[in-house]
């Protein structure tokens, strides 16, 4: 648009009045060339008037654009004077006219304001430069690296202007030279032309031009960002399509596409319900606009196989029938007759109510006793699937519900693993050991249980992982424990308590016999013709090598006596080995359980209570001693603080009745007493050895020795009333293991005494009391003998 002709003579004249051309938009520096369209009348016509004279022409700017007729206040007073190089008449009756800038110049007066403006005009000469100083050659030298850095950053300049700049040696040229290319605003621009001063408007321009170039890189890098954001996408994705191209290419198949194809038919034929088919789908998209090697894909691909792999539709038929569920369970099971029935009647209301809504069976029982076994049995009586859980220890929900997916690493919970290892959906799912579920700041397990087996709630098993309901409703749930009191109580109340004591040593023979030696016989892959194990060998291994109320352990020694025959049989001694009393310590070592530990005659001071431990019913003897002191009761035998309070009161209880006893009471206060409960290492706890303690007591002070042949159970009030206890069926079970025939009971669990299985009362002796009095008087043997210390 510009250009200039440096050959031009500095030295114009200028006539003193000139018609004046009010521009707009733009102000004109001398040398500047530029086309103008004209439209206005007053423009026209002044136009007219220069062409028919010297073709020179007063230009000055207008202050604001807007103004269609500018009075004489709307101009600037000072302009540039030019000359019209050339004029076209455009159809519309516009003019179009080339101008070049002369020289700088300034309106004294209007001569004439219309019909157009003429000027009395005044040239403007620059100040005079006398010598190029340094300073000067610096700031010249620092514009047109100005204008360079511009250039490179994008600004546009003609060709020819940068040539021409680069030679200017003159700084109010090079100032307007630069000013007329920048495209500055028009009032910037006057500003510029109004300075007389040609350093100072270099200067100027020198700032002017460093914002820009400042304005420049801003905006570059603004750019740069956004094309590199662009790039980064677009170079993976031609990099990728390369890719496929190649592996086409080498007849590889599309790995992804592949994987795709194969999940969504997977999802299809998973049977999944509706719902959860729409978020398999959902994720699968997901996946498939994903890098197939990113973290999330991974995470998205785990969570489609879980939905994939869970039996959403997959269930065993049940061919419930009775009769032979039975057969299943006396084929599994020795005696439990009572409990077998009941299981029976259980399986028989379901098979009439197909959905039913009742209690979930609960084994409780100390181990060993069958409880997982029934379950099984159970499970194959109906043709189910067979799972099993243990939630002992258990503390934290998400082990129930599972974790969230945006937790890194997150799982499904153990019941939805256990429902995906059973592969159906209706397995028989025991849950074992709901006494020791616990509960912390990590939430509430027993809450997300009751969820579980609540068939009001259950259809829609909400899993955190899953995030899509699974229905439980036709899982089997039954549940197991050692004890009872530890259940959370709303888990309890919707339970069926069923209650397996243990086994007396008899049993036990007949369980070994039928049930436990020909299992272990088989899995050592040996026959009765290469072991027989004597019925008194038997009962050895049951009296001598194990102490408990099931048959875990009594299975192991067992397995022990067959896996050392068979490794005989195995080094070619082949014969039938016998194994009898005498032979038995060469198989099993030396007995673990001696027979010392029972008293052998009544004594004083040592009382046999009964104790009933998740393990089952246990004997207890409880041994108090008396030596010179001060009355100090100590207690020993890792005693829990209700055992040690109940010692407290047995002893506070026999002190009050000393004269009755024949006590005197200096022997309180001259001796120290010591009571321990062995064996000392394990800790007991709990009231019910209360008049235990009170009949050793009161035996160590009278010197009356005990009944060795007489347990005893019960806890003992300061007034010396005996209260009820809990266990019975299993301490008297414990009791006739031991070979005590007779029991001292609270007369308040006398009715506890119609749930106690017939062959476990068979030449049993109970002996109910109300009073501590009446306990010393069935348990303390008449004072025949002197007092004597132990
Ligand atoms: P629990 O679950 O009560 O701890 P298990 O069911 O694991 O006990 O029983 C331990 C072993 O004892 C199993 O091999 C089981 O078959 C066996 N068992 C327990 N009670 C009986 C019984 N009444 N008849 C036959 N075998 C039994």
């Amino acid at each position: 648009m510009t250009d200039m002709d440096s050959s031009e003579e500095h030295d114009v004249d200028i006539p003193s009045s000139l018609p004046i051309l009010p521009v707009r938009d733009v102000v004109i520096f001398p040398y500047m060339i530029l086309p103008l369209f004209v439209g206005r009348d007053i423009s026209i016509k002044a136009i007219e008037r220069s062409i028919g004279e010297n073709k020179l022409i007063m230009l000055v700017s207008q202050k604001d654009v807007n103004v269609e007729s500018p009075s004489i206040k709307d101009l600037y007073r000072v302009g540039t004077v030019g000359t019209i190089l050339r004029m076209l008449k455009l159809p519309d009756g516009r003019l179009k006219i080339l101008v070049q800038g002369l020289a700088k110049a300034r309106i004294i007066d209007f001569a004439q304001t219309e019909p157009y403006y003429v000027g009395k005009i005044e040239k403007i000469v620059d100040q005079q430069q006398s010598e190029l100083t340094l300073e000067v050659e610096a700031l010249m030298r620092n514009v047109k690296e100005l204008v360079d850095k511009s250039l490179a950053l994008g600004k546009s300049f003609l060709p020819d202007i940068i040539v021409l700049i680069e030679n200017i040696e003159e700084p109010g040229r090079l100032a307007d030279l630069v000013a007329s290319n920048l495209g500055l605003k028009a009032e910037q621009a006057q500003e510029l032309l109004e300075l007389t001063d040609p350093v100072l408007r270099l200067k100027k321009i020198s700032e002017i031009l460093s914002r820009e170039v400042e304005l420049l890189l801003v905006q570059q890098k603004i750019q740069s960002d956004v094309k590199g954001e662009i790039d980064k996408t677009q170079r993976e994705y031609f990099l990728r399509e390369q890719l496929k191209a190649i592996q086409k290419e080498l007849g590889e198949i599309d790995e992804k596409t592949e994987e795709i194809l194969e999940l969504r038919k997977k999802v299809k034929d998973a049977g999944m319900p509706e719902k959860v088919e729409k978020e398999a789908i959902k994720q699968i998209n997901r996946l498939e606009k994903m890098h197939p090697d990113s973290a999330e894909a991974g995470t998205i691909r785990t969570y489609i196989d879980w939905l994939v792999e869970l039996p959403w539709s997959e269930s065993t038929k049940d061919n419930l029938d009775l009769k032979k569920a039975k057969q299943v369970l006396d084929e599994d099971h020795y005696d439990l007759e009572q409990i077998k029935e009941r299981i029976l009647e259980y399986l028989g209301v379901r098979k009439l109510k197909e959905k039913m809504k009742g209690p979930i069976l609960c084994f409780v029982g100390p181990p060993g006793v069958g409880k997982t076994s029934l379950g099984k049995s159970i499970a194959r009586a109906l043709g189910r699937e067979f799972y099993r859980m243990s939630l002992g220890g258990m503390r934290d929900e998400a082990e129930i519900r599972g974790h969230r997916r945006t937790y890194v690493g997150a799982m499904p919970g153990r019941i939805i693993q256990g429902i995906k290892t059973a592969g159906k959906n209706n397995p028989v799912f025991m849950l074992d050991e709901v006494d020791k579920i616990g509960m912390d700041f990590r939430g509430d397990p027993a809450s997300a249980l009751l969820e579980v087996l609540d068939p009001e709630q259950n259809f829609a098993f909400a899993d955190h992982y899953l995030g899509v309901p699974f229905d439980l409703s036709n899982v089997m749930f039954i549940t197991t424990a050692n004890l009872i009191d530890p259940i959370p109580s709303p888990l309890r109340d919707r339970m069926e308590i069923l209650s397996l004591t243990g086994y007396t040593a008899e049993e036990k023979i007949g369980i070994a016999k039928n049930y436990l030696i020909p299992k272990q016989l088989k899995e050592h892959g040996i026959t009765d013709k290469n072991i027989k194990i004597n019925d008194s060998a038997l009962m050895q291994v049951i009296t001598h090598y194990t102490r408990e109320a099931g048959v875990r352990n009594l299975e192991r020694q067992i397995a022990n006596l067959c896996r050392k025959v068979a490794r005989k049989i195995a080094e070619g001694k082949i014969r039938k080995y016998v194994i009898s009393p005498k032979n038995l310590s060469k198989y099993l070592g030396v007995p673990k359980f001696l027979p010392e530990e029972e008293i052998k005659k009544d004594e004083v001071g040592v009382a046999t209570g009964l104790a009933w431990t998740e393990t089952g019913g246990d004997i207890i003897y409880i041994e108090a001693t008396i030596m010179k002191g001060k009355g100090t009761l100590t207690l020993t035998g890792q005693l829990g603080d209700v055992m040690k309070e109940s010692a407290h009161a047995a002893l506070s209880y026999i002190r009050s009745k000393a004269r009755s006893l024949g006590i005197s009471n200096s022997m309180f206060s001259n001796n120290d007493i010591h009571i321990h409960v062995p064996a000392g290492a394990i800790p007991k706890d709990g009231p019910s050895a209360g008049i235990t303690m009170a009949t050793a007591i009161a035996s160590v002070f009278t010197g009356r020795a005990v009944h060795k042949s007489i347990a005893m159970t019960g806890e003992v009030t300061l007034r010396g009333s005996v209260l009820p206890i809990g266990g019975l069926k299993e301490k008297a079970l414990a009791a006739k293991r031991m070979g005590i025939h007779k029991v001292i009971i609270p007369k308040r669990n006398e009715k506890d005494l119609e749930e106690i299985p017939k062959y476990i009362k068979k030449d049993m002796t109970f002996i109910p009391v109300e009073t501590m009095d009446e306990v010393l008087k069935h348990a303390l043997k008449n004072a025949a003998k002197r007092r004597k210390r132990r």
